[in-house]
């Protein structure tokens, strides 16, 4: 983390460890993750960590020790009761267990909303975004509803399977990918041409639940595959994009500058749809190839990408693909605005899967709440601590920023209750000029560090002048 300008009387540990609004003692944390979060929480200045059913500190293997004392300021582990904790980053199993019988102070904060799987699971995204785009069509026509036209086509199975199987009847020839609805990591997902072969996945998952003893089927989606994608040396990649929601109502979104692009390992074909090394750009089944390189690995900076695209098409063309992602990403969200349930206490940091076909359209693949933070090399460890930094320097837990901020070190504020519109000579990104362009800068520099640095100083004057 960079060093910061501290407003003089925030986060002075005086060792207050009484419950309550936060003032001028440390942050109290929990994490149940044992990875970048884990390192980038026990790093901040000021943040100490508390033990507790399910979080890293009590997971600790034999022999090793506790928490690193950082040079920058990490704590040491206290044990607390459960509900002493200002901030926690916690697992969706543990929140879908707790949450409902507990009780947060007005100043405390913890990852997810109770019904992220609204939008994180495959089917119910489809289903919420089928719904936007009808009522859109209906209030605002035909036109309108066409910037919806971001996710393939889509069924859910077992319960759509007669329509699916009239739509498939209409296209044939064309390939389907069939995907577990709540399953990641590429786990289940097969490619297809002809009904026959589904026949086992039917005889598997698609049976009349006559017998009362069978257990529910696993719902999946069936959904056209993209066969057309945009190749970067032959190969087929998508875009990691991480987004920040701070809140659904008024909704609220940062997004971050920098993802990557994850390429498959083998050459783009369609002569070969049961190849998972192919067709899948997952890290997860790319590095089980057997001539994975792990030097080379498979991923590319959103920066790099933006560039290439840039250069190799022109700059116009690289704007309306990330303007296309904004599309995907508000749309997205505003799909399920009403239907998460807002909470004050509650964040999410979901990482968008986005893949371009061979006209630079992107496509929705999916999103998901809890976006792998395990590095896959340094590159990726200082993206991933870059951006965990981020989200905790947006939340702002140590009052630090005057709230009003458009830019947070790496994340800029994309919509807030409206577009919001990026200020006056932004020329960041050489094809973001005009005072009318959106404050996006997907793909875009990034100097996080020295922006950091800035609107902290800015803070602590502006706090100065008032206070004075
Ligand atoms: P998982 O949650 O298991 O990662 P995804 O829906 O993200 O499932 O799909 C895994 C990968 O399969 C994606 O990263 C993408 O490369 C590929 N993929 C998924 N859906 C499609 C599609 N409709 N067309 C082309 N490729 C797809």
């Amino acid at each position: 983390m960079s060093k910061i300008t501290r407003v003089p009387g925030y986060m002075q540990s005086k060792g207050n460890r009484n419950r309550g609004p936060i003032g001028d003692r440390e942050i109290r944390y929990k994490c149940s993750m044992q990875n970048t979060i884990l390192d980038v929480l026990r790093a901040r200045p000021g943040w100490q960590e508390v033990s507790g059913p399910n979080t890293a500190a009590n997971q600790q293997q034999p022999g090793q020790k506790g928490p690193a004392t950082s040079s920058t300021g990490g704590t040491t582990t206290t044990k607390t009761s459960d509900g002493d904790w200002d901030f926690y980053w916690c697992d969706r199993e543990w929140l879908h267990a707790n949450y409902d019988t507990m009780f947060l102070q007005e100043h405390q904060k913890i990852l997810h909303f109770r019904n992220h799987y609204e939008l994180t699971r495959k089917n119910l995204m489809v289903k919420n975004l089928k719904r936007l785009r009808k009522q859109t069509e209906r209030e605002m026509g035909k036109k309108e509803a066409e910037s919806f036209d971001f996710f393939p086509t889509t069924y859910e199975l077992p319960s759509e399977y007669h329509i699916f199987v009239e739509e498939f009847k209409k296209n044939p020839g064309i390939i389907w990918i069939m995907k577990p609805a709540a399953k990641s990591q590429g786990r289940g997902i097969f490619l297809f041409r002809k009904l026959k072969d589904i026949t086992d996945w039917k005889k598997g998952e698609y049976q009349p639940l006559t017998d009362p003893n069978r257990e529910v089927p696993e719902t999946y989606v069936v959904q056209r595959y993209i066969e057309n994608p945009y190749l970067i040396g032959g190969r087929k990649f998508d875009i990691r994009v991480y987004v920040l929601v701070v809140s659904y109502n008024p909704l609220k979104v940062w997004l971050y500058r920098s993802g990557f692009a994850r390429f498959s390992n083998s050459r783009f074909s369609l002569d070969s749809i049961e190849d998972a090394y192919v067709h899948l750009t997952n890290v997860a089944v790319q590095k089980t190839a057997p001539d994975y390189d792990p030097d080379k690995g498979c991923k590319w900076a959103t920066q790099q990408l933006r560039q290439y695209l840039t250069a190799k098409h022109s700059a116009d063309a690289a704007r309306k693909v990330f303007q296309g992602i904004d599309n995907i990403i508000i749309k997205s969200l505003q799909s399920v605005q009403k239907i998460i349930i807002n909470d004050k206490h509650c964040f999410e940091m979901y990482g968008y899967d986005v893949l371009l076909d061979s006209k630079l359209k992107p496509w929705l693949i999916e999103i998901n709440a809890s976006p792998s933070l395990t590095a896959s090399g340094k590159d990726d460890y200082d993206l991933k601590y870059g951006v965990l930094n981020d989200v905790l320097n947006v939340l702002d837990l140590e009052n630090r920023l005057t709230g009003k901020e458009k830019r947070v070190g790496g994340f800029d504020l994309i919509w807030d209750d409206g577009p919001v519109l990026a200020d006056d000579g932004s020329m960041e990104c050489s094809v973001n000029g005009s005072s009318t362009t959106a404050n996006s800068f997907l793909g875009c520099h990034s100097e996080r560090k020295k922006q950091l640095r800035e609107i902290y100083t800015a803070a602590q004057a502006l706090k100065k002048s008032v206070a004075s």
